[in-house]
């Protein structure tokens, strides 16, 4: 990287309002110091100063990898559609997320650019791994990812176009392949630990696959702008991303209600009201919420899941709940879940539905009769309906309710689940004295114990110490390297600008010169530039043809940690040095410029425990 650089020869044009495009700091920081520009929706240049930053983070990145025996490579971006198809997620990313750009190319054949890559090394794995003497591998790049983003925004943090760490490891057994997660759980946390982020590793959805032992961690930078919501117990033994998270719900209420009675309800569609109403507390009532499922053979299912009234549904562990039935509609995949809103009741062209008052027991003929859709409602109860003795719940009549209802006796017990949200104010599963709480964070890193999932469907094998065929275990590891740069500057910036920390810091130092047109200013500053550099500390001289304040300005809108003035001191042979973070200037002899930089930089990048 080079080591100095005059700021009057640089592509460097910094602005004084906040751009109307960004909502977060962050976001508005990296557009007014002059690190990005927006080309369109998530698509962004990275201007030279903010390059500097990504290839740093790179850097820190590859020495961790490394460290672990990642072999850096380069995968293509461009890839067929064929490969996606085998391992079965074409419709997937086409279709359900349809988060991948795909194309056709001058031959009509179908391709589509990279938005993650296990597919093509899963091809790789299984062309070149042949026995289990070539166990364990681990392989990474750094690399642009592209993702069709249904919302792209807050710049980097959700581009179309970024930057991303991606490493897979391949694996004999599920031991070496838990071994290497471990590895890569220590360089995650050393990476972000040295790039000055505060940060907590949390439980993440695995999705439908693997089971409890598919193990899915996520490094989420903790932000109150950050996207993903974080729930965790102040003993620091348990957090979870709230798509994941386990709690014990709170307890239900004592029912009034003995005997069974149907009663009108008027007006009461929501748990809200009917709960005013009837003056009972939400966690005697059994709210019923139709969903529709959509399958990848294009059977549509008609899911009625009952939940206690004062819960949410997480619609992820639901989600992973019905594509663990695919088999059962002979699909392979779930590729949506709907709320069953309007139209899609009247896609249905059966009876009329008494929404806000549907009963566990809705009957079938609700549907009618469709090609393409199941004649069947999948009848569901999240664990805390099931539970509940002499509850409320709707009647499948408009304006009417029914109380004192018990499973087994007025509805079956439909088949029970576990996909309520946990929330903050839970007690924690694993010690019931730990109340949940809650915070938010941004995911920066992402590492997964991927089992078999690819390596099944893409017949990737090996031989085996007794010489026979066996499929290869497989993780999948990813970091966020643009995400990681702003999230660095959420973590860390103050009214005037963005205060980087020393390790990804575009430069180490700003050597200011207040008034260029004084011959000695200048050439004080170029001696000093000259020798910072040859030190290996890499400068900016700002030897523009501006006011000293605006400099000034500028130098802490960019956020480099360390800023020299060649000011009037100059007479006593000094230059004053002043921090960013903690804003101390001190005036320091010239000659004892370049070692005592060289000390707070080195304190500065030695690595915490
Ligand atoms: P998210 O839940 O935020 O959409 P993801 O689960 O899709 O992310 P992964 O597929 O695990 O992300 O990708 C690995 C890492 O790449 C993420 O942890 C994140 O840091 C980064 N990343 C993912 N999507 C984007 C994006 N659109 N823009 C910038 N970085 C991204
Ligand atoms: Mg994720």
């Amino acid at each position: 990287m080079q080591q100095s650089q005059r700021l009057s020869q640089m592509l460097f044009v910094t602005l004084r309002e906040d751009p109307a495009e960004a909502e977060l700091p962050s976001h508005k920081l990296l557009l007014r110091g002059c690190f990005i520009r927006r080309l369109s929706p998530g698509i962004y240049t990275y201007l030279p100063l903010l390059w500097r930053v990504l290839q740093k983070i790179s850097e820190i990145v590859r020495q961790e990898m490394n460290a672990i025996g990642g072999q850096e490579c380069l995968l293509p971006q461009l890839q067929p559609a064929e490969i996606w198809r085998e391992s079965g997620r074409w419709d997937v990313y086409t279709q359900a997320e349809g988060i991948m750009f795909a194309l056709k190319d001058r031959q009509g054949r179908e391709q589509s650019l990279g938005p993650t890559h296990e597919e093509v090394i899963t091809l790789l794995a299984r062309d070149l791994i042949r026995s289990y003497r070539q166990l364990p591998q681990t392989l990474y790049q750094i690399q642009t990812k592209f993702r069709d983003e249904i919302r792209p925004r807050f710049g980097l943090m959700r581009g179309r176009e970024f930057i991303m760490k991606d490493a897979y490891s391949f694996h004999a057994n599920e031991e070496s392949l838990r071994q290497t997660y471990q590895d890569m759980y220590r360089a995650y946390s050393r990476i972000l630990k040295r790039c000055g982020l505060a940060f907590r590793v949390v439980d993440a959805d695995a999705g439908a696959i693997g089971g409890p032992s598919a193990a899915s961690q996520e490094f989420m930078v903790l932000a109150s702008a950050g996207e993903d919501e974080i729930l965790y117990t102040p003993d620091g033994s348990y957090a979870a991303n709230v798509e994941k998270a386990v709690s014990i719900p709170p307890q239900a209420a004592d029912s009034p209600y003995r005997s069974f009675q149907v009663l009108d309800t008027p007006g009461t569609e929501t748990i809200d009201k009917l709960a005013d109403f009837l003056k009972i507390s939400p966690t005697l009532i059994v709210k019923n919420v139709l969903y529709q499922a959509l399958y990848d053979n294009g059977l549509r299912v008609a899911v009625l899941l009952s939940i206690r009234g004062d819960q949410e549904v997480n619609e992820v562990k639901l989600a992973n709940h019905l594509s663990r039935l695919a088999e059962r509609y002979q699909a392979n995949k779930l590729l949506k879940l709907t709320l069953a809103d309007a139209e899609i009741q009247n896609s249905w062209q059966g009876d009329p539905i008494p929404v806000g008052y549907i009963a566990p027991d809705l009957p079938d003929s609700c549907l009618g009769r469709q090609k393409n859709l199941a004649p069947q409602i999948l009848r569901l109860a999240d664990q805390t309906a099931a539970l509940l003795q002499n509850f409320v719940t709707g009647s499948n009549h408009v304006g009417r309710h029914v109380v004192g209802a018990n499973w087994g006796e007025q509805y079956p017990l439909p088949e029970v689940v576990d996909v309520r949200k946990a929330q903050a104010g839970d007690r924690s599963l694993l010690n019931p004295d730990q109340i949940l709480e809650t915070a938010r964070g941004i995911e920066i890193g992402h590492i997964f114990q991927l089992g078999l999932k690819f390596s099944l469907p893409m017949r990737a094998t090996f031989t085996d110490e007794q010489g026979s065929e066996q499929p290869l275990w497989m993780g999948c590891y990813g970091i966020g390297v643009s995400r990681l740069a702003q999230a660095a500057v959420e973590q860390s910036h103050d009214a005037n600008g963005i205060i980087w920390p020393v390790a990804i810091a575009p430069y180490h130092v700003v050597v200011v010169v207040p008034n260029i047109s004084d011959p000695e200013q200048m050439s004080v500053a170029e001696k000093l530039v000259q020798d910072l550099a040859a030190a290996g500390i890499e400068t900016l001289w700002d030897d523009r043809d501006e006011r000293a304040g605006v400099k000034f300005k500028d130098a802490d809108l960019i956020g480099i940690p360390y800023r020299i003035t060649t000011g009037r001191s100059l007479k006593q042979g000094k230059v004053e040095l002043s921090e960013r973070a903690s804003g101390q200037a001190t005036e320091i002899p010239i000659e004892e410029v370049v070692t005592t930089l060289r000390e707070r930089i080195e304190a500065a990048l030695a690595v915490p425990d």
